[in-house]
C-alpha cells in the first residue's frame, strides 16, 4: 500500500478528517487528492472591471481547492441540529452536535479566537416571527467571517502539510476496490490505500454518481431548492442581523403549501457569483473586517422541492432553471421588486436609479421569465411575510439575483460509520448528500478519522 489512508477532496470534511487522523494516529501514512489549487493560489479571476462575469476556469476557485467551497465563504458555522444536513440520523443528535463544537473549539485554536457565537436561544425574535407565521430555527452560529475562515484555513494547512502528503490540481478520476483496500486512480498516476474517505462536496456531484454507478453503492435523490438572492439597505435587517447575526426564518406558503426558507445570511455582505459544473449560480458572502463592509444585507430565499416517483433528476431540474437565467442574462440576472410586481423587466437605467446599490454587476432582467411560477409566487409571498417583521423587505428598490439553487448530492447510502458497502469506504461531507454546511461537514470528517483510528 502506497498510503494507509487516501483523502479525496481538500474541503472542511477532507480537511477534518486529516487533522483529527494526524492527531490520532501520527503513525499513518495519510495523502489528500485535491482537483484544484493550494489556498494562496486560488483567485478568481472576476475584478468586476476587466474581468465583469464568470469564464468558466479550469477549477472555480470559489468551488475548489484547498478550503473546498467554504474558503471564501462567509465563515459561517452554524451549531445546529435543525439545518446544514442530516448527520444526526445516522450518528445520533448528540454526538452530532459533540462534533461540532469540536470542530469550533479547533477554530478558535487556529486564528478564529474573539470571532463572535451568536444564538437564537431566548430570543426575542423567534416570538414576533411566530405572530406573523415565520418560524425562527434554533442555532448558535459562528461568525468567523470571509478574512478570518482564510486565515483558519491557512493556519490548518501549514500544521497539516509536514504531516500528510497533499497532491493539488489532481483530481481523482477512478476509485476502485481491491481486495485489501482501494486504487486511486488520477490522470497520471495510480496509487493504493487501506482506507478511503470521499469528500467531494457539491463541486464533486457529477464525479460521486459516476463513481456510485461503478462501485454500485446506491443512491437516492429527490431534492433541491430554488429562489433567488435578495439585498436590501443593511439597517431594514440589522434589528435581526445586530442580534442573531444569521436568521433561519421559514414560511410555508398559504397558495401551494411549500416551504420557503432564508438562507445563508450576509449582514453588510455582498452579492458573489459561482460556478457548479459551467452554471453560473448567485450566493453571497460577508466580512468581519468593518473595511471590507458594505451598506447593503444579502440572503436568499429559497424555495423546497421533494420530487417523487418517477422523476428522479432533482438537480438536472434546477440545473434547466438555472441554465435559462444564464442564457437570458449571461450569468446572473437582478431585478428590482417593483419591477417583478409590475411585470416589467429592469433596466441598466432602473437598476441605476435604485436606492439599493448593487454589490454585484449582475444583468437587469425578468425572473419571471426564468422562475416557474409556483417558485416565484412562492417567494413574492415570504417577501410580504418577512415586510411584516421587517418594514421595507417589500420596497421596490429590494433587488432579487437569481438563480441561486442549493443543490443536494443525492444521497449516498451508508452506514452510522458514514462507511458505504464496500468496506474501508467512507462518504462524507457534501458529496455524501448528507450535509450541507461547514460545521456538519466537518464534524463528518472527524466522526470517521475517529473510526478509522479505532479500526486500524
Ligand atoms: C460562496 C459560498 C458560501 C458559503 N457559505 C457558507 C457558510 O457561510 N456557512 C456554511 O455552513 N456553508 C457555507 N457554504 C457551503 C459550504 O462551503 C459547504 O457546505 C462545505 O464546504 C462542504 O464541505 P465539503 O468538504 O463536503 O465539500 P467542499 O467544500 O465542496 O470540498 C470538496 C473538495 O473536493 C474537491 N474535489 C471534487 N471532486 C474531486 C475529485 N474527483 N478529485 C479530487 N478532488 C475533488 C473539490 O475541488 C473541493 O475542493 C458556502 C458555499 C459557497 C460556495
Amino acid at each position: 500500500m502506497n498510503y494507509d489512508v487516501i483523502i479525496i477532496g481538500a474541503g472542511p470534511g477532507g480537511i477534518f478528517s486529516a487533522y483529527e487522523l494526524t492527531e490520532m494516529r501520527p503513525d499513518l501514512k495519510i495523502a489528500v487528492f485535491e482537483a484544484g489549487n493550494p489556498l494562496h493560489k486560488r483567485k478568481c479571476p472576476i475584478d468586476g472591471d476587466k474581468i465583469k462575469s464568470c469564464i468558466n476556469c479550469k477549477h472555480c476557485s470559489i468551488m475548489s481547492g484547498f478550503g473546498g467551497a467554504g474558503a471564501f465563504s462567509d465563515g459561517k458555522y452554524n451549531i445546529t441540529n435543525d439545518f446544514g444536513g442530516t448527520l444526526y440520523e445516522y450518528i445520533g443528535k448528540k454526538k452530532a452536535m459533540d462534533l461540532m463544537h469540536y470542530v469550533d473549539d479547533i477554530n478558535m485554536r487556529f486564528g478564529g479566537e474573539g470571532t463572535k457565537l451568536y444564538t437564537t436561544a431566548g430570543s426575542k425574535f423567534k416570538k414576533i416571527c411566530m405572530q406573523n407565521d415565520l418560524h425562527l430555527l434554533e442555532a448558535s452560529v459562528r461568525h468567523l467571517g470571509t478574512d478570518i475562515n482564510y486565515v483558519v484555513l491557512e493556519n490548518l494547512y501549514n500544521h497539516l502539510k509536514e504531516k500528510v502528503d497533499f497532491f493539488f490540481d489532481c483530481a481523482v478520476e477512478h476509485v476502485k476496490a481491491e481486495n485489501d483496500g482501494y486504487t486511486v486512480i488520477c490522470k497520471n498516476n495510480e496509487y493504493t490505500c487501506k482506507y478511503c474517505i470521499v469528500s467531494v462536496g457539491r463541486s464533486g456531484s457529477k464525479w460521486m454518481e459516476k463513481v456510485c454507478k461503478e462501485m454500485t453503492i446506491p443512491t437516492q435523490s429527490n431534492r433541491v431548492d430554488i429562489g433567488v438572492r435578495v439585498e436590501i439597505p443593511a439597517e431594514i435587517f440589522s434589528h435581526l442581523t445586530d442580534e442573531l447575526y444569521e436568521s433561519k426564518i421559514v414560511y410555508r406558503t398559504q397558495k401551494y403549501g411549500d416551504k420557503v426558507r432564508t438562507f445563508c445570511m450576509n449582514p453588510k455582505g455582498e452579492v458573489v457569483s459561482e460556478n457548479t459544473n459551467g452554471i453560473v449560480t448567485v450566493n453571497g458572502h460577508s466580512y468581519e473586517d468593518p473595511a471590507k463592509q458594505t451598506g447593503n444585507t444579502n440572503f436568499a430565499l429559497l424555495v423546497s422541492k421533494h420530487f417523487s416517483e418517477p422523476f428522479k433528476d432533482s438537480t438536472g431540474y434546477a440545473e434547466s432553471i438555472a441554465r435559462l437565467s444564464n442564457m437570458l442574462g449571461g450569468g446572473v440576472m437582478v431585478q428590482r421588486f417593483g419591477d417583478l410586481i409590475r411585470g416589467q423587466r429592469s433596466t441598466p437605467k432602473r437598476i441605476e436609479e435604485s436606492f439599493t446599490t448593487p454589490t454585484m454587476t449582475a444583468t437587469p432582467g425578468d425572473l419571471s421569465l426564468v422562475l416557474p411560477k409556483r417558485l416565484l409566487d412562492g417567494i413574492i409571498e415570504m417577501i410580504y411575510a418577512l415586510d411584516k417583521i421587517a418594514p421595507g423587505m417589500a420596497n421596490d428598490d429590494t433587488l432579487l439575483y437569481g438563480v441561486e439553487v442549493k443543490f443536494y448530492n443525492m444521497e449516498v447510502a451508508v452506514d452510522e460509520n458514514l462507511e458505504c458497502c464496500h468496506k474501508g469506504l467512507y462518504i462524507i461531507g457534501d458529496g455524501s448528500g448528507i450535509t450541507h454546511s461547514l460545521s456538519h461537514a466537518s464534524a463528518s470528517g472527524v466522526h470517521v478519522a475517529r473510526n478509522i483510528a479505532s479500526k486500524y
